[in-house]
């Protein structure tokens, strides 16, 4: 065994969702250099060629694939071509995402079902579109992205129980997958800096500098994250060494509490 992504000559191959900005496309490029063959999976396949760019430009491989993660069909077809034209997927980062969020006696159903969606449907997909690939393998890694808000978190009622059921999610396929050579985790970051957090800077009419200087005040490491702090952590759940490390949730927050 040579690199994290490789076996003998042949490249691993990850697959990462939402993976054309923010977190997903730190994690695409890094296990491109770790020697994973990436599929950049996310709901534009034109948004995802931006990533895919980024990881041939460094001598990398990767395949733009375009899927809504929550739509069945369309992860099948995904998962398909991906083991066609990179080769069978043995890891799969479960990272896309979305916020709706609101308080509680305004949120729509919309609001909770879209996050339900995204987020819990959209890992059982995936997850159970590429495992055959893995157990065929006898070998696999995936993992999920929490968050800080499934310990709970104000206006985020879905997001946060969507985060914790992820967890819950993790812990089962940890526990069928184990035999066949399969690790599963989660993550639980803390303040990221990406599209995500500006968002919810806009939202709330912050000046998103003002945003960022206000949680990190907060945050014992004294800064917010970047995208690469949480690739660094994906990195190490997916590599050779990790196989003893199973159903376990990670908090990458800047400190031990949120
Ligand atoms: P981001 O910048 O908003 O990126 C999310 C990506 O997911 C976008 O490219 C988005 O595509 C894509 N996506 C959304 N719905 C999708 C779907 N149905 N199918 C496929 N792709 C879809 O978010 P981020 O901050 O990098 O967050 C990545 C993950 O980390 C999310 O799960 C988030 O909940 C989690 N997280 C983030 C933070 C943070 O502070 N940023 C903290 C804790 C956890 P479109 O642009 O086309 O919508």
């Amino acid at each position: 065994m040579g690199e994290a992504g490789t076996t003998g000559a042949t490249s691993r191959v990850a697959i990462v969702t939402g993976a054309a900005r923010g977190i997903g496309a730190a994690t695409a490029v890094r296990l491109a250099q770790d020697g994973f063959a990436v599929a950049v999976l996310d709901l534009d396949e034109a948004a995802a060629k931006g990533t895919v760019e980024a990881i041939e430009a460094a001598g990398g491989r990767a395949l733009a694939v375009g899927a809504d993660v929550s739509d069945a069909e369309q992860v099948e077809t995904a998962v398909n071509r991906v083991a066609a034209e990179l080769g069978p997927p043995t890891v799969l980062v479960n990272n896309a995402g979305v916020l709706r969020d609101n308080m509680l006696f305004k949120m729509s159903d919309s609001d909770w079902d879209i996050v339900m969606n995204v987020h819990l449907r959209g890992a059982f997909l995936m997850t159970r579109a590429v495992q055959k690939h893995m157990i065929e393998a006898k070998w696999g890694r995936i993992v999920s992205m929490s968050s800080v808000s499934a310990l709970g978190n104000r206006g985020q009622a879905n997001y946060s129980t969507a985060k914790a059921g992820l967890q819950g999610f993790t812990k089962t396929v940890a526990i069928e997958l184990g035999k066949f050579g399969v690790t599963a985790n989660a993550i639980a970051p803390g303040f990221i800096q990406t599209e995500m957090t500006k968002s919810t800077a806009d939202r709330m009419g912050i000046p998103f500098d003002d945003f960022i200087k206000g949680a990190a005040a907060q945050i014992p490491v004294a800064r917010v994250g970047q995208p690469e702090d949480i690739a660094h952590l994906v990195s190490f759940l997916v590599s050779e060494g990790a196989g003893f490390v199973s159903g376990q949730v990670v908090y990458a927050a800047g400190g031990p509490r949120v």
